[in-house]
């Protein structure tokens, strides 16, 4: 037996008569039969358990088949499962209506056995292979998905990597230039961070950068901004919009913020706990300037944070003192 032979076909119909020699044919050439006696039930059926075929009368009282199968193509649960009139009716009109609600196929009493078997199987097949088609779409999106994400994203902190930093900062430095508005940059380095791997491991020194990859990402929550590990123990941020008066604020979250998780670093010069040398910078560019421009400028703020006693920050501004 074929897989799409175990996908249930609802018959609906209100004659009894009909319904059991309908589900007899069925079930003796192998297919899986479940039955309603009209419309409402056969709705309540299809939308509890989909079935992969619906084959629906469409003489019937209440609501007929014309009418339920509108209401199993207006709800999103019902909407997809194929639908074969079987009606007396031989009608050209009442066929073209039935295509025109949406049905698959049309087949008018009195009914050839072979016939009706050959149409059911072709039809529940193609709902099959439609369903595994689109399964595999899916699961084909969500791979590209995942692979695309961590073409971005730094395996080891899990933050963005500096492809990501790169692409972003070009984007967002456009953006700044067209409509004049300020861009800050912040570029971290974990400081005596070699003394660091050297006295915990260098195992605790990939839990360390984690860390504060997310200690990082805490503070940085507008979805316009970006943290970014930049390369070894060096982290950058992209503050989109951003003037130098919130630079200063979010510089002194993220020392707090790196302060508070109190990373013990007994070999540190400057500190009983890890510390970073921080160098922060912000413009508003003009079409002349580019951004390697401004991150060469935060870079040698970075510097002089550094060569000034390391665990502090250096601003470069067009208006910021440094400190
Ligand atoms: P400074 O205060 O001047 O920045 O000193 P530092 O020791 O932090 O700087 P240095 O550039 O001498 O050393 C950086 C260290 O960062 C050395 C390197 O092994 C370590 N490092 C870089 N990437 C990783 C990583 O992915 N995991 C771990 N555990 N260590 C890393
Ligand atoms: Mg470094
Ligand atoms: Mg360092």
């Amino acid at each position: 037996m074929c897989d799409f032979q175990s996908i249930p076909i609802l018959v609906v119909d209100d004659s009894p008569t009909n319904l059991a020699v309908f589900s007899s044919t069925l079930r003796n050439a192998g297919f899986k039969v479940r039955v309603a006696v009209d419309g409402v039930s056969a709705i309540a059926k299809a939308e509890y358990d989909p079935p992969g075929l619906i084959l629906l009368d469409v003489n019937m009282p209440t609501i007929d088949g014309f009418e339920t199968c509108i209401k199993l193509k207006a709800n999103p649960i019902t909407s997809d499962i194929p639908i074969i009139f079987i009606t007396g009716l031989s009608d050209r009109e009442d066929k073209l209506k039935g295509f025109s609600l949406g049905a698959v196929d049309y087949i008018t009493k009195p009914f050839q056995e072979e016939e009706v078997l050959a149409r059911v199987r072709i039809h529940l097949k193609l709902r099959f292979l439609t369903q595994k088609v689109a399964e595999q779409a899916a699961e084909l999106q969500k791979a590209n998905q995942e692979l695309l994400r961590l073409t971005i994203i730094d395996d080891l902190t899990q933050i963005a990597n500096r492809r990501r930093f790169n692409e972003y900062l070009k984007q967002e430095w456009e953006r700044s230039q067209r409509e004049q508005e300020p861009i800050s940059l912040i570029l971290c380095d974990v400081d005596y961070f070699k003394h660091y791997n050297d006295t915990y491991g260098h195992l605790a020194g990939d839990i360390c950068l984690h860390q504060i990859a997310q200690a990082l990402s805490r503070v940085i929550k507008r979805p316009a901004d970006l943290v970014a590990r930049y390369g070894g123990e060096e982290f950058v941020i992209i503050l989109s919009n951003t003037d130098s008066f919130d630079l200063v604020k979010i510089v002194r979250q993220i020392q707090t913020e790196i302060e508070q998780i109190k990373i013990s670093h007994s070999m540190s010069k400057v500190s009983k706990h890890i510390t970073l040398s921080i160098g922060a910078g912000c413009q508003t560019p003009n079409l002349e300037q580019s951004s390697e421009s401004l991150f060469k400028l935060v870079d040698s703020a970075l510097y002089t944070a550094k060569s000034q006693g390391r665990n502090r920050c250096s601003f470069y501004t067009d208006n910021l003192e440094n400190e």
